[in-house]
């Protein structure tokens, strides 16, 4: 058995979201017609660690991903939304390529190396439960002083001293800081956030798409000092262990919903910054026919978005 950081992190959302989820592998029969321009852009930053050019980038993930959506679009107006978030996306990833990889000697600090995606698992839970913990994160990174990061990427604004107070408290990095430190090859510093703000310009009346296009990316390569920064925040020892503590604690109780297959709902959970979860029209009306109507199961190597759930961590 094999569970990742992320579903786990669904269960401490609401144990009802796991099982729905991750037991009974539910999704809804209707995926998004627009593009995630923060997931677009992550994988569009993981290819570039990589060190693909901009247009092997848009080959492999921009291009395929857009060319989906049009393919499947219905109007007019949303093959232009998929074109203005494509052009956004372009732009973001062309500041990110100036200001973070080709002029990364002016940063503090200055990053060596990056491993991308960097994945460590190992043997967790207790009795008859036991699995294997996969974590993975942006990256695992180095600086010029040989310290290990982990390396987060943001496209949401999130003030300095706000990173600080709820590093000890986000459950995914503390999870892969947890495996890490598990090897006895790893010894992190801290967390290095690099964050890209989306545009906070849009498409005139009078301009074309084109003309927005060139615009964006005049923006992301002029305004460094809005876009984009980097911010490296330390771990705190006793709050490592602390959370050590409560990981166990939180694998006890999912081990607990399985044995009495009781799976509570976190009302707390099914609405957050103008998004719903994905099982919301499940749990208000909890019936087979309603499955049947709005859900479908996914297959082991079927890859569901879900906007509603998976960016409430900071
Ligand atoms: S709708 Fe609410 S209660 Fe239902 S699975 Fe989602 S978060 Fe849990």
């Amino acid at each position: 058995m094999e569970y990742h950081q992320h579903q786990i992190g669904d269960y401490l959302k609401c144990p009802r979201l796991f099982q729905l989820r991750h037991v009974r592998r539910l999704a809804p029969k209707t995926q998004p017609r627009y593009i995630n321009v923060g997931s677009l852009f992550a994988k569009g930053v993981e290819l570039l660690h990589q060190g693909k050019s901009m247009v092997e980038v848009f080959e492999q993930a921009i291009d395929k991903e857009a060319n989906k959506l049009t393919s499947s679009a219905t109007s007019g107006e949303v093959i232009n939304d998929i074109i203005t978030d494509t052009y956004t996306v372009e732009a973001m990833l062309n500041g990110y390529k100036k200001w973070f990889i080709d002029e990364n000697d002016l940063l503090i600090p200055k990053i060596t190396h990056i491993f991308p995606e960097f994945r460590i698992e190992g043997l967790k839970g207790v009795d008859w439960f036991q699995f294997n913990y996969v974590t993975r994160l942006d990256g695992l990174c180095y600086d010029t002083n040989n310290h290990q990061w982990i390396l987060e990427i943001k496209t949401s604004i999130i003030p300095p001293d706000m990173l600080v107070r709820v590093l000890a408290t986000n459950f995914q990095i503390n999870s892969y800081h947890m495996q890490l430190l598990g090897s006895s090859s790893y010894e992190i510093d801290g967390v290095i956030y690099r964050i890209v703000k989306k545009p906070t310009i849009r498409q005139k009346k009078n301009e074309s798409v084109e003309q927005f296009r060139f615009r964006l990316t005049d923006d992301y390569i002029t305004r460094k000092e809005f876009y984009f920064h980097q911010i490296p925040v330390y771990f705190k020892e006793f709050a490592v262990i602390e959370f050590r503590n409560e990981f166990d604690m939180w694998i006890l109780k999912l081990k607990d919903s399985f044995e009495k297959e009781f799976w509570p709902k976190n009302g707390f959970s099914c609405r957050n910054n103008n998004s719903e979860c994905m099982f919301l029209k499940y749990c208000a009306d909890p019936t087979e026919e309603t499955i049947e109507t709005h859900y479908k199961v996914v297959e082991k190597n079927e890859t569901v978005e879900d906007r509603g759930n998976d960016e409430q961590d900071t």
